[in-house]
Parts: C-alpha cells; sequence; structure tokens
C-alpha cells in the first residue's frame, strides 16, 4: 500500500522546487505524467505506441490513457515501498474519479492533496522577472529579482539592452494565473468535499521555511 500525494499550485509558486524536496526527503518516486508519456513511448509499449500514433497526428492523448499509463506505474515496487508525488495528474474532477477508482483497485491511499497558495503581486514578480539579450551572440538570461545584471535593463556581456520575451509579459502571466485557476478551482473543491485537502501559503522567503510550512501542512 503506497501514500499518493498530489500538490496543487499556481505558476510561479515553488511547486517544483518544493515537490523535488519532499521526494528527497521522505523518498517518494516524482512521477510525471509527460514522463510516463515519453517511457512508454521509448519502451514501444502498447500504450507507448498509441500515443506515438495519437501525437503524430496531432490529437489529444485522452484522459484514459494517461489513467493507465499512472494506473500501471503505480503497480510497481519502488512506488509500493516508498510512495508517490503524482505530477500532472488529476489535472481535472473527471481524472480526479479516475484515480480514485485506480487507487480503489490497487489498494494505495490518497496521502494528502497539498495546495500551495501564494499572493498574485508574488506571482505576477516571479513570472515576469525574466529578461533576455537579444543578441544572437550572446542570448544571456537574467532575473531581475534573483540574477539581475550590473547595470539596470543592460547586458552584463556584451552591452545589449536586455528585453522581456511575451511569454514573460505582465499579460502572459495574468492569462496563466487565470488559466491555472478556473482549471484548479474545481479541483480544490472535489477534494476539500473528500477531506483530502491540505493548505500551505507559499511567501517569498527562503526555499526551506516554505519547505517547513508544507511539512506543517502535512502533518495536519
Ligand atoms: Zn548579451
Amino acid at each position: 500500500m503506497a501514500n499518493v500525494y498530489v500538490f496543487l499550485g499556481p505558476p510561479g509558486a515553488g511547486k517544483g522546487t518544493l515537490g523535488e524536496l519532499f521526494c528527497r526527503d521522505s523518498g517518494a518516486i516524482h512521477v510525471s505524467t509527460g514522463q510516463l508519456l515519453r517511457d512508454e513511448m521509448a519502451q514501444g509499449s502498447d500504450l507507448g505506441l498509441q500515443v506515438k500514433d495519437l501525437i503524430a497526428r496531432g490529437a489529444l492523448v485522452s484522459d484514459d490513457i494517461v489513467a493507465a499509463m499512472v494506473a500501471k506505474r503505480l503497480t510497481q515496487p519502488d512506488i509500493k515501498a516508498h510512495g508517490v508525488l503524482l505530477d500532472g495528474f488529476p489535472r481535472t474532477v473527471p481524472q480526479a474519479e479516475m484515480l480514485s477508482t485506480i487507487l480503489a483497485k490497487s489498494g494505495d491511499v490518497m496521502a494528502a492533496v497539498l495546495l500551495i497558495e501564494a499572493d498574485d503581486a508574488m506571482l505576477m514578480g516571479r513570472l515576469t522577472s525574466r529578461r533576455m539579450c537579444p543578441n544572437k551572440q550572446c542570448e544571456a538570461i537574467y532575473n531581475v529579482q534573483t540574477n539581475p545584471p550590473r547595470q539596470e535593463g543592460i547586458c552584463d556581456r556584451c552591452g545589449a539592452a536586455l528585453i522581456q520575451r511575451s511569454d514573460d509579459s505582465e499579460e502572459t502571466a495574468r492569462g496563466r494565473l487565470k488559466v491555472y485557476d478556473e482549471q484548479t478551482r474545481p479541483l480544490v473543491d472535489y477534494y476539500q468535499g473528500k477531506g483530502q485537502l491540505v493548505r500551505m501559503h507559499s511567501g517569498d522567503v527562503a526555499v526551506d521555511v516554505n519547505y517547513g510550512r508544507l511539512k506543517a501542512a502535512l502533518k495536519r
């Protein structure tokens, strides 16, 4: 019987970093659906061949296929021994219902669904902090919060004026947060209703402080 964890959180809240720390600390295996898809394709399994065919035709990989891959991965001994942090599944309520069916069959338990919350201002700051050097011979990347150039707006290496890509613009960031919010709210309500949701606040503080909050949240 394995403990299953799911972390939900907006882009910029540190979900990836916190998940990595959690897995290192607890021994839980990090399983992302993207990696599962690549592994199945690389192995040439029946599922992998179906996925390859869908992708080649530009079609979406259905919930059924993703659920089948997750179900298969959960039977493996490393997960039975150490537990698992699922990344990328479930994203929707129908997927959450599929996961619930999978766990009922496999005998594994949903240990917690952790909702990582953060202030919009912090998220916007993080999502819009990247700057690039437009010089094709240089292409240095900066971050105005964590890795700023010595002189504001100027590349340290070549002196070119730094630019902000449209991916990192306020408009794109707002769009990403809105999509996250719309997709995730029903899932939050679903797990709240099942009494499986725990919450933590991710702040603009050292990573280990946020990680301490995560551990405290999971203990509750
Ligand atoms: Zn440069």
